[in-house]
């Protein structure tokens, strides 16, 4: 191996999947350097340490066969206690998200109405349940056998409801969708009903570790990696990949050279990046079938408890007609709110997708929020706002992918596949976009990152293509060769 490489492999984005490449390649005895933009690791995991909470990923959905949770160094007793609670909810996990839909309804406050004339109501909770048990019926029912019948999650749900339908129904539906973009990551009206089926829920329901996810994963993992080298505020902006070496061009127009390079970072990133030679047209296709949207997870810290609510609670928000009249644009995306008193009396929400983007780019958000919360519990203060900013942020262009409407069969396989020039692996590709069945979750991140470097390592000992290749067997057929 020529001695005058910056390394023998370097990774493009310090998230999970570049940590964790990074710590096997180096486990490994590989020289590897990590090229972060950002002035921090851990990309889309990010508790804020203000107030503790996670503006990126919060939960492992899963315990069980789930290498984010393996991974995170919770002390042993705190594993144990979790384990209990899993043990103890062992039917949401079978049944994955839309079971946690219902408990969470369920287990909630009644469901609140609130009124154009400023006025509020509360559902009763058996009626809304009893319109979600009809909405999981409708979700269920027989899906389009193949890409060709493809139809969104949105029209799979509404051709399979009656004509005619009742308020609450309509309402309940509104809640159902925007429950569901806030799981995918996107508009219910761009993401594959055919698609959605590749992804797997693991088993052992969702937890999420007390004191956030930094602390939890990313910093044991920083840890473990040091003193491999992570250079920071280094955004790669041109990736040239030829037979003797792959070089990478920063802004700020420094030139590093490798063996191989894993890139990991989101696909919205991805199809800006420049590769030289350019991507070949299977990669491009499949970015393209693959969406990446807003999701804003809004904390809003208020100056006073609530009077009346418990905390540690969901409720469920419909809006009346008119309602929305006087309120900021993204308030229509705000659906279910969750209340809590400790470090500080605060109220959450996920917006997804066009309500996401205009809260980001909103430059009100302690007065507008002001507005929209005091619709719903009364007379609030609201002292803060806190959220990730991860759609208009140009280093991540969105929170997590899914499958679009129409996308082909081993779409994450293509945007997953080497680009080789003959026996040589010159750039690999990781992060949760590449993973087939946990896209969009940390582990998938994980295991990616775990995949390629284990790929890189068989080929930097001189293994034959054929040997490397089967490291991540669904690429075999697709490889791009120059
Ligand atoms: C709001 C939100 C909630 C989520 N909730 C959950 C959850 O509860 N559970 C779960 O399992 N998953 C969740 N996820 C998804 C999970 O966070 C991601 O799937 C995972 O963290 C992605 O890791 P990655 O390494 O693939 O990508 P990233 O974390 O995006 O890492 C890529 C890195 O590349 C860097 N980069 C970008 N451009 C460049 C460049 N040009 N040069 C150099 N570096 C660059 C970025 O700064 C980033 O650090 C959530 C994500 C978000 C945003």
């Amino acid at each position: 191996m020529p001695n005058d490489y910056d390394a023998d492999v370097i990774i493009i984005g310090g998230g999970l999947a570049g940590l964790r490449a990074a710590e096997i390649l180096h486990e490994g005895g590989i020289r590897v350097l990590v090229v972060e933009a950002q002035d921090r690791v851990g990309g889309r995991v990010f508790t804020h340490p203000e107030i503790s909470c996670d503006l990126g990923a919060s939960w492992f959905h899963g315990t069980i066969g789930n290498a984010a949770y393996d991974l995170s160094t919770l002390a042993e007793s705190s594993k144990s206690v979790l384990k209990e609670e899993i043990d103890d909810d062992s039917d949401e996990a079978a049944d994955g998200w839309k079971t946690n839909m219902h408990a969470q309804v369920l287990g909630g406050l009644p469901p609140i109405r609130v009124h154009a004339d400023g006025t509020r109501s509360e559902i009763d909770k058996q009626d809304f349940y009893e319109q979600l048990r009809i909405l999981v019926k409708a979700s269920n029912a027989p899906i389009p056998i193949n890409e060709e019948n493809d139809v969104s999650l949105y029209t799979q749900i509404e051709r399979n409801l009656p004509h005619e339908r009742t308020p609450l129904l309509n309402e309940a539906l509104q809640l159902w969708n925007g429950f569901t973009e806030a799981v995918t990551g996107g508009d219910v009206r761009d993401h594959s009903t055919v698609r959605n089926e590749d992804y797997v829920d693991l088993p052992g329901g969702h937890v999420a570790p007390p004191g956030g996810m930094t602390n939890a994963l990313v910093m044991p993992l920083v840890e473990r990696l040091f003193p491999c080298r992570v250079r920071l505020n280094s955004p790669v902006k041109c990736v040239q990949w030829s037979a003797d070496s792959t070089m990478l061009t920063l802004e700020d127009e420094t030139r590093l050279v490798a063996s191989v390079v894993i890139c990991t970072v989101s696909v919205s990133v991805l199809k800006g990046l420049r590769f030289e030679p350019g991507l070949p047209e299977e990669k491009v296709s499949a970015l393209k079938e693959t969406g990446i949207d807003a999701v804003a997870k809004v904390y809003f810290v208020l100056g006073s408890p609530l009077q009346n609510a418990v905390t540690g609670c969901t409720q469920c928000v419909v809006w009346d007609d008119g309602a929305l009249d006087d309120m900021p644009s993204w308030a229509r995306g705000v659906r279910m709110v969750y209340y809590e008193m400790v470090p500080v009396p605060r109220v959450s929400v996920w917006l997804v997708s066009v309500p996401a983007t205009e809260f980001e780019l909103s430059k009100e958000h302690v007065a507008e929020s002001q507005l929209v919360l005091t619709r719903i519990f009364g007379d609030v203060e609201v002292t803060n706002v806190y959220h990730g900013g991860w759609g208009k942020n140009n280093r991540f262009g969105g929170a997590y992918s899914y499958p679009r409407v129409g996308a082909g069969r081993e779409r994450t396989q293509r945007i997953a596949a080497p680009l080789c020039v003959g026996e040589k692996l010159k750039v690999a590709f990781a992060g949760e976009a590449t993973h087939p069945t946990f896209y969009s979750t940390m582990h998938g991140a994980l295991e990616s990152g775990e995949r390629e470097a284990k790929r890189c390592i068989q080929y930097l000992r001189g293994e034959s293509r054929k040997e490397w290749e089967v490291t991540h067997p669904e690429v075999e057929q697709n490889s791009a060769v120059s």
